[in-house]
């Protein structure tokens, strides 16, 4: 088994629509494919329309949040795998940082229109075309208008979260995540704890009480993650019985990193599909 879980199709940010993404992850190798857009749903009946005989997609979503229960107030992505979609909370939530992302998007494209920058909205708008949007929707806009060469050199420089043009995303506190996760019948997984390149660390003490509030995975082999970084979160998820998960986090073109960069152990996998309150999907 080759199980890769946590993937991006364009409805989020990732570049492959649902359905490539499915035949990308059969060509790969992928039997079980996790689909975790960032804040929707919205790719999960596509690529289960898709899947070939003997792929299993296990349906999630990724939350933006904060960590709310240490002192640091450190930012956190939380994986929800296999929740119910029609949960009313988690579709109004989901629904509220998706708004808040377009304005928030907004925002970051007029300061760069007003200093100049040959952007505009309606150039995102259209490149998004309903998805989740997310800076790398601007990053390839300011590449279509010639203003960088690359996703990557979007994000050192006018898309980077030290940049005047910068704006934070609205978050969830990550306790609350976790509850919704929960609440809809899922199972919340804190992924790439120690992408240090993106600024996202999250201390030991922040996992500690995140599995305190109900956190049931976390990721230990992450293409963000040394191998120092994998052998210390390795330690840590046995210490706190988390169960450790390896993925890919592909976002087809948007960056370099290919499908089953990282890949999750089968006994971590079944342990993730007996704690959710929903099956996954059988091709
Ligand atoms: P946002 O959520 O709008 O703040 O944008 C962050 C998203 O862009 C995340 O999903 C990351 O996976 C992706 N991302 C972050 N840094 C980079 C980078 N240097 N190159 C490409 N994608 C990135
Ligand atoms: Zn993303
Ligand atoms: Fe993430
Ligand atoms: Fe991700």
């Amino acid at each position: 088994m080759t199980i890769d879980l946590h993937t991006h199709s364009s409805c989020s940010d990732g570049t492959d629509p649902p359905a490539r993404l499915v035949r990308h992850a059969a060509a790969a190798g992928i039997t079980v494919l996790g689909l975790t857009d960032h804040d929707t749903t919205a790719g999960w009946v596509e690529a289960i329309a898709a899947l070939p005989a003997g792929m299993t997609l296990v349906p999630g979503i990724e939350l933006s949040a904060r960590c709310d229960l240490g002192s640091a107030r450190t930012a956190v992505h939380i994986l929800g795998y296999l929740p119910d979609p029609g949960d009313a909370a988690l579709r109004d939530a989901l629904a509220e940082l998706r708004a808040s992302r377009l304005r928030r998007a907004e925002t970051i494209v007029g300061r760069l229109a007003a200093d100049g920058v040959p952007i505009d909205w309606q150039q995102v708008a259209t490149l998004a075309a309903g998805a989740t949007v997310g800076r790398p929707h601007i990053a390839r806009a300011l590449i279509d208008s010639g203003v960088v060469d690359s996703v990557g050199a979007a994000f050192a420089g006018p898309l980077n979260a030290r940049s005047p043009y910068y704006q934070p995303k609205a978050d969830l506190p990550a306790s609350e995540a976790i509850r919704l996760v929960r609440a809809a019948g899922g199972v919340a997984a804190l992924a790439h704890p120690l992408a240090r390149r993106r600024g996202l660390v999250v201390d030991d003490a922040d996992i500690v009480a995140l599995a305190g509030a109900g956190l049931a995975g976390i990721e230990v082999d992450h293409p963000d993650h040394d191998e120092a970084d994998r052998r210390h979160l390795a330690a840590l998820a046995e210490r706190l019985d988390l169960i450790a998960l390896g993925s890919s986090d592909y976002h087809g073109t948007n960056k370099t990193t290919g499908l089953a960069a990282c890949t999750t152990a089968s006994a971590s996998y079944r342990a993730l599909v007996e704690l959710a309150g929903h099956p996954v999907v059988l091709g």
